[in-house]
């Protein structure tokens, strides 16, 4: 450390303050990071409450919504819809991510899933292939309940050997 003091000719007091600068401005840097994480999330679940009111879910009575933050900073919705024909009906994942390349991204910051009930739902195995197809290995998929988040998994936990094209 007095090595580098002498090395760039500072003066005690001045290192001080440059190097209690750095520290705040890190600080700051990483608050601001969260907050904006924070306002993100709470977004991405007040689009999920509002797909889920939207479901089209007669048969099972259990209404899905799936809220995406998109690499662009766009968000896009989905809801289940079911159909008389039972495996016809569509994933509230599915829909949300039609609606994300229909708006021209390509890639899945996050993904927030609110199921209905007690119990916090995950992605059907489907629904996780799509997803890894718009993924890369930081996309976050966020499991919701009522209250809100409860967890945070990254698709390559929840899908480490899906199906991809190696080369
Ligand atoms: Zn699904």
């Amino acid at each position: 450390m007095h090595h580098l003091r002498r090395l760039i000719n500072i003066k005690d007091s001045e290192f001080m303050l440059l190097s209690y600068n750095i520290l705040i401005n890190k600080t700051f840097k990483k608050n601001m990071q969260e907050m904006n994480e924070r306002s993100t999330e709470k977004k991405l679940f007040e689009l999920a409450q509002d797909a889920q009111k939207k479901a089209y879910a007669p048969y099972s009575l259990f209404a899905v919504g799936a809220a995406i933050e998109g690499i662009s900073g766009n968000f896009y919705q989905g809801c289940n819809v079911e159909n008389v024909s039972y495996p016809v009906g569509t994933c509230a994942e599915a829909g949300a991510i039609s609606a994300m390349i229909n708006g021209g991204d390509r890639k899945i910051k996050r993904i927030l899933i609110l199921g209905s009930g007690k119990n916090l739902i995950t992605p059907c195995g489907a629904c996780l292939q799509r997803i890894k197809e718009f993924s890369d290995d930081s996309t976050l998929i966020l499991l919701a309940d009522e209250n809100g988040i409860q967890k945070r998994l990254k698709i390559t936990e929840m899908l480490p050997y899906g199906f991809a094209n190696l080369e």
